[in-house]
Order: structure tokens, then C-alpha cells, then sequence
């Protein structure tokens, strides 16, 4: 797979550090926005552009509440990045905005060129929640055929491309089993096979792994890795609570304070692929790790 050497967004913004092999920034995050214009940049092309996007939700009486203030930041195509930061921040926001769940209060934002709006018509979205949405009285095939069904494909069509997907996901094995006889990950197993259903370019993922106890956890994560190198080019924005899962995943880390909600930092994760065993027990990878819990603290207590 075609992995691009993707340049820190925050290159220009000066809070790159002289340590290149942890590639991680240095010093107090400085709580600056990303102002640059993302459309300038020309490297490599950005697939999800979101530029001095401000959300109030109008909460009556007074000022409403201001879930995400000024953010500008980008994702490249076929790049992994993570958002973590402190309940509250924005994450879910920011996910729903990018797939036009929601619309900004100002600020604009471009998928593939489109509006949210129009990506998630075209179906460039496939969106994975922290708990699956599945229908008990179907089958793992009919809940993960369910969209095909929706646009009413050929029956032989569904059935091979329900059964490719299965197989990507690893549940070969499970198809006939309804979703109260699976384990939490196989479930959301299942969720991440629907909603690769349409090869979507883009795979937004709120917490999908919230719910699962950390082997489990692990092993998913590892999983998604697997998958996303089965379909070169797709774009993966993922929201976690991990520190370490957010290390592993991606090519990249935002970072985000609450209260409300910015972009703090953004750090480049330098680490080789595939990310093995041996990676993630690396000196590097947990130069990563202190560097990020350190900073997410500080996002933390930043504004109480
Ligand atoms: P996160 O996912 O980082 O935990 P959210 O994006 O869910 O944060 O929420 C950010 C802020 O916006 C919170 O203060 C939350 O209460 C508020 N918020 C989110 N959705 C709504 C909504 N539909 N109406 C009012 N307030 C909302
Ligand atoms: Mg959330």
C-alpha cells in the first residue's frame, strides 16, 4: 500500500522539535489554532478539510454551548488520524460535522471537494459507532446486507459481496449467528463490515472500541489495521480515549482541549509499519506514549 511520507500539519506553526527520532513535539503544547490554509498545501492532497469551523449548540436562554471554537485542521488522503482529548472536547462533533450529521455554525468544510452533505449522499462515509447498531432478529449475513438491501441489489450480488465482506472482517465462520450470540467485538465486527459496504473512501470511527475489555480491544485494533491495509487509500478519522490504541493506529495524533473545544497539538507518528509486536514494545513507542499523556493532561486541566 501506498504509504505517503505525510509531512506534520503543524511544520509551519514552529512547535516541531529537534528530536527526529521520536518525532514527537516538544515542550508545552502551545494552545495556537492551525490557521493555515489548508487548500495551499499541495504535497499531498487533503481529502477532509475543516477550516475555522466554530459549533454553538443553541441550549435556550443563554449563549448556548460551544462545542468546537475555530478549528482548521486536515486529513490527507489514505491517512489514519486519531483525535483524543478530555469528554466534552468535541470529538463526537467534529465526526458528525465531517459527515454532515450536523452543520457548522461557521467555517467550512470539504470532503473530497464536496460538502458533507453531498460526500454522505454519494456515500463516501462509512461510520462506525462505540456501540453497534445491530438488529437482534437478523442474521450477521442480513444485518451486514442490510444497506444492499436498502438499495435494492441483485440478491447473488448481496450474497458475494456480504460474504467478502465477513471475510475481511474475520467472520466467516459466524455468518448464520444472530448478534446476541456474539461476543462485543465480533458485534462490532459486524458494524465495521456494514459500513465498508460501499467501499467508502472514508471510514469515520467514534470509539468503536470503547466498549471492549483491552485484549479484546487490542486485538481489534489490530484487526482495523489489517483492514485498512485491504483497502489502500481509504481515509481513517478515529476517536479515542486511548493514548496508546491513538499510538498504534495512526499516522498521526490531534490533540483537543474542552471548554471549548480546540485543536491543541498534533503529533506525527513516526513509527514503521506494520505495527508489530516489537514496535509497540520499541523505546519509541513510548516516548510517544509519556509525550501524549502529557499533553492530553495538560488539555485537560487547561481550561478546569
Ligand atoms: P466528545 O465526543 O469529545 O465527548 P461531544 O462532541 O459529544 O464531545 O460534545 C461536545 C460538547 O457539545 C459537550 O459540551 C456537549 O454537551 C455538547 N453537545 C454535543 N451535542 C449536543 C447537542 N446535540 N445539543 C447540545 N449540546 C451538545
Ligand atoms: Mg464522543
Amino acid at each position: 500500500m501506498i504509504r505517503p511520507a505525510v509531512p506534520s500539519m503543524s511544520d509551519s506553526t514552529g512547535d516541531r522539535l529537534a528530536d527526529p527520532p521520536a518525532g514527537v513535539v516538544a515542550g508545552p503544547p502551545a494552545p495556537h489554532h492551525h490557521h493555515e490554509p489548508l487548500a495551499e498545501r499541495s504535497d499531498h492532497p487533503i481529502a477532509i478539510a475543516v477550516d475555522h469551523v466554530t459549533k454553538r449548540f443553541e441550549t435556550g436562554g443563554d449563549r448556548g454551548t460551544v462545542a468546537l471554537d475555530d478549528v482548521t485542521f486536515g486529513i490527507r488522503v489514505g491517512e489514519f488520524v486519531s483525535l483524543i482529548g478530555p469528554s466534552g472536547c468535541g470529538k463526537s462533533t467534529l465526526l458528525r460535522l465531517v459527515s454532515g450529521l450536523v452543520t457548522p455554525t461557521a467555517g467550512t468544510i470539504r470532503v473530497n471537494g464536496l460538502g458533507p452533505l453531498e460526500a454522505r449522499r454519494k456515500r463516501q462515509f462509512g461510520i462506525v459507532f462505540q456501540a453497534p447498531v445491530l438488529f437482534d432478529w437478523r442474521t450477521v449475513d442480513a444485518n451486514v446486507g442490510l444497506p444492499l438491501q436498502v438499495f435494492r441489489r441483485p440478491k447473488a450480488e448481496i450474497a458475494h459481496r456480504v460474504r467478502e465482506l465477513t471475510d475481511m472482517v474475520g467472520l466467516a465462520d459466524f455468518r448464520d449467528h444472530y448478534p446476541w450470540q456474539l461476543s462485543g467485538g465480533m458485534q462490532q465486527r459486524v458494524s465495521i463490515a456494514r459500513a465498508l459496504t460501499f467501499a467508502p473512501p472514508f471510514l469515520l470511527m467514534d470509539e468503536p472500541f470503547g466498549a471492549l475489555d483491552m485484549i479484546t480491544r487490542d486485538r481489534m485494533g489490530n484487526e482495523l489495521l489489517q483492514i485498512w491495509a485491504a483497502t489502500p487509500g481509504t481515509t481513517v478519522m478515529f476517536i479515542t480515549h486511548s493514548i496508546p490504541e491513538a499510538i498504534l493506529l495512526s499516522d498521526r495524533v490531534v490533540v483537543m482541549s474542552a471548554h471549548p473545544g480546540r485543536i491543541v497539538t498534533t503529533v506525527d507518528i513516526e513509527l514503521p509499519r506494520p505495527r508489530t509486536e516489537a514496535v509497540r514494545e520499541s523505546a519509541a513507542f513510548y516516548r510517544y506514549e509519556n509525550e501524549l499523556r502529557r499533553m492530553f493532561h495538560e488539555a485537560e486541566g487547561a481550561h478546569g
